[in-house]
Parts: C-alpha cells; structure tokens; sequence
C-alpha cells in the first residue's frame, strides 16, 4: 500500500524535499496550471463525461461556428459555467501560488485556466494562456477593448457590445483559435528559469504541454505535480502523484 506523502517526508532525497532545495536555490521560478489546480474548488473539467450540458459536448459549443449558428445557446453554456465557478472558492494551491508570487518577485504563474481563481486570491503577474470566464469582447471586433463582466446571470441575454451595441463574446479561447500572442510570448519567456512546476494539467493540449519541455531545454529543473500520469511524466526531472492543494500545500510549508 502507498504511504500517504506527508507521512514519509523527511526521508534523505524525498521527493518533497528535492523540490523544496530546488526552490530555495532557484532565482527564478515558473509555474504552469491547468484544470487539476482547480479541481479542490470543484470546478468541473467541462471536458469528458463530467462537463456534458444539455448533452452538447464543450468542443460542440466553444468554437466561433457555433456561435455563429447560435450565440444565445453559447451564452447559456457559458451563464451556467458562470454560475458552477462563481459557487466556487479557491484553495490552497492558488493560495500557495499567489504566496509565492509575493514572495519572490521573479515567480511567474502560467494558467490554462479561464476561471480567475487564481485572480481571486491577487496572483501577480498571472499569464492566462486561454482567456477569462469573466472577461468579454466584442464578436464584430469594433475596436472596444476586452471588458469585464462578473454578473450572474448574464444580463441581458446574450450580452451586447458597450460601445457598437453588437454581439460580444465570452473572452476566452476557442477550440480552433489562436492563443493571445502577448501572453504566449510572456509563457515562453517564461521558461527561461531555474525551476519550472507544471500542476495539474493534463499536458496534452499545446502549446502549453511544450512548455515544461521548452524549460527543460533551457536547463530548468523540471518538476510535475498530478495524480494522473501524463505525456510529460516519464521526462521531467521530478514527478510527484499527488493533487495540487495537497502537493503544493506540503512544499509551502517546508520551505524556510
Ligand atoms: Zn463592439
């Protein structure tokens, strides 16, 4: 049977501990999250069997052809995965990860996530590969900078453009769609550092899985925190099987 890791840190060359003296030598540390950080708060995937909503699947409804077909459905999805992640609260990773972000000035935070948690609790210098739940823009691309939009329920419905009246959009990545040039320029600069923790992301989905390699490269010490194994697992100098919260939580707390 496998001991619980906090139980058995402590122990010469524990992983925990690795990770630990890499981070307290490290003059710079980046930090990739994906959908497993998010996972203790209980916000849903919105992929797989468990993200289902009136049987629509998210690739069946988070491209601009859908839309296109039909913005007021789209908006219905979204108002609901509105609704799921503002009952949410954010926990200890984001509030590890924000700590850090305080703590050491040349922490950088990359998510794939759109549900602001890491937001919520003031992670400085975030970089949000795929966008905002929370933030808007305008589908006719009037020239109106991206604006935010906390209300549940959207009101109206679906929500309009504040300067051309036109449709506006969820500001969040599209299946099909670019990355936000600024931001995947600021992830990939980001590698350029000492130590590189990639969290709860599945590492599939590019050009976020290539990032952790990218790091690597550049001579980042690599470190993967999931319970799952993914396709970075058998390559990153350290592997931890453990959820987010409860890795990054336990590392925070041995760090002097
Ligand atoms: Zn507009």
């Amino acid at each position: 049977m496998a001991s619980h890791l906090s139980d058995i840190v402590g122990v010469p060359n524990h992983p925990v501990d690795v990770a630990v003296a890499r981070l307290e030598a490290a003059r710079r540390v980046t930090v990739l999250t994906g959908a497993g950080v998010s996972a203790a708060s209980g916000v849903p995937t919105f992929r797989g069997a468990g993200g289902l909503w009136r049987d629509y699947r998210a690739e069946d409804l988070a491209t601009p052809e859908a839309f296109e077909r039909d913005p007021v459905l789209v908006w219905e999805w979204y108002g609901w995965r509105r609704r799921l992640v503002a009952a949410t609260r954010p926990n200890a990773a984001h509030d590890v990860l924000a700590r850090w972000t305080a703590r050491w000035p040349t922490c950088t935070v990359i998510t794939q996530n759109v549900d602001d948690l890491h937001v919520r609790v003031g992670t400085a210098r975030l970089v949000r590969l795929h966008g905002s739940l929370w933030e808007l823009s305008c589908w006719q691309r009037c020239g109106a900078p991206a604006w935010r939009d906390e209300r549940v329920p959207i009101d109206p419905m679906p929500p309009r453009c504040p300067a051309c009246g036109g449709l506006a959009r969820p500001g969040v990545v599209w299946f099909g769609e670019a990355l936000p040039a600024g931001e995947v320029e600021k992830a990939v600069e980001a590698c350029a550092c000492d130590v590189f923790l990639s969290v709860g992301t599945s590492s599939v989905v590019y050009p976020a899985a290539g990032l952790v390699q990218q790091a690597r490269s550049q001579g980042a010490f690599t470190i993967e925190i999931n319970p799952e194994v993914t396709p970075v697992t058998a390559s990153v100098d350290l592997a931890l099987a453990e959820p987010a919260d409860a890795a990054l939580g336990l590392i925070d707390s041995r760090l002097r």
